[in-house]
């Protein structure tokens, strides 16, 4: 444990750099953060504006820490993956264990358009460390409709991308990108991913995040930039003002925010279907007792995952799936209401 004394020392060499000063931490102290999704960007942005001395940062995400997610994914350990932790409640515990000063508030969810007012709340400035353009163009609405900050920010292969988003200054993510790119793209697993990309794309946004906070508004990029480690290639894109006519800050349409379009099921990644129509709690305990016969099970407060060759189901208490070993929507939902009923 560190002593009251040693901790008016734990910002002394964050205070001394000129852009931050006294009143910058203070400013940090009282700031209050959202992240949406806490996998290899999530964690890095979590970790350094944890150790910054950011005063609440809300953590959501619906994910559970997986042995591939340690070549990248900062915050976790092994003992997580084999518990199956939420990575919300991981990276709650871990930053806890360096900055137990700071209040981190996790909410193991997916962001819908049901809950986004619920969850975003009052927040300063959004992060985006999502995998997914839905999630960041809802992300985009709810900022730009009711005027917060959002980073956004990515990371595939070794390419990294990021934007500040300063609603009704700068460009949105849709004066950019009118809409979310359609049909297949690469993602981290398909094209795989370098630790070292996403944790510089994370910690190029964490510094534009602590500009932000500290009130350092001119000091901040106004470009989309973007990089290749492996190629060694920089490129950036002016976004220093919103684009006439955008739908979005033009317009103010919010078509995200109502959710059209968005599937009940989603493909999550390779190889695998996720239901999250059926808002009913599970019993993560007695559906483990009910499921025992069927295959191997293993279930904690906030997880269940069940294993029957060749599928691999993972049941959350609010009912949520993700079932694994299969694309096919019909074949997920029939499994679904085979092993959780209907
Ligand atoms: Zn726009």
């Amino acid at each position: 444990m560190v002593t009251p004394l040693e901790l008016d020392e734990r910002y002394s060499r964050q205070v001394l750099f000129r852009g931050i000063g006294a009143e910058g931490q203070r400013r940090l102290t009282a700031s209050r953060v959202t992240l949406v999704g806490c996998g290899a960007t999530g964690s890095a942005l979590a970790a350094l504006l944890a150790r910054a001395g950011v005063g609440t940062i809300r953590i959501i995400d619906r994910d559970y820490v997986e042995p591939s997610n340690l070549q990248r994914q900062t915050l976790f350990d092994e003992a997580d993956a084999a518990e199956s932790l939420p990575k919300a409640i991981a990276a709650a515990r871990k930053i806890a264990a360096f900055n137990s000063e700071i209040v981190i508030e996790s909410h193991v969810s997916d962001l819908i358009p049901a809950n986004i007012d619920a969850l975003f709340e009052e927040p300063q400035l959004i992060l985006d460390g999502t995998d997914n353009f839905e999630t960041r163009y809802l992300i985009n609405d709810f900022a730009i409709k009711n005027s917060i900050p959002w980073i956004y920010t990515a990371a595939v292969g070794s390419y990294g991308v990021t934007l500040n988003v300063i609603p009704g200054k700068t460009a949105c993510l849709a004066c950019i990108f009118s809409n979310p790119p359609q049909g297949t793209f690469e993602t981290c697993e398909t094209a795989g991913i370098l630790n070292s990309a996403v944790n510089l794309a994370a910690s190029i946004a964490a510094t534009e995040a602590v500009k932000l906070l500290v009130g350092a508004e001119n000091c901040l990029r106004r470009t989309l930039l973007s990089f290749d480690l492996w190629r060694n290639e920089r490129a950036e894109v002016a976004a220093d003002k919103p684009r006439a006519g955008c739908n979005t800050c033009g317009e103010h349409e919010f078509p995200h925010l109502t959710g059209e379009g968005r599937p009940h099921i989603t493909l999550c990644g390779r190889n695998s279907v996720q239901i999250h129509e059926r808002h009913r709690p599970v019993d993560l305990a007695e559906m483990g007792e009910r499921l025992k016969p069927l295959g191997a099970v293993r279930h904690n407060d906030f997880v269940l995952k069940f294993w029957h060759e060749p599928y691999e189901m993972t049941l959350f208490p609010d009912g949520r799936a993700i079932i694994k070993g299969t694309t096919d929507k019909t074949v997920a939902k029939s499994l679904y209401a085979r092993y959780v009923g209907s």
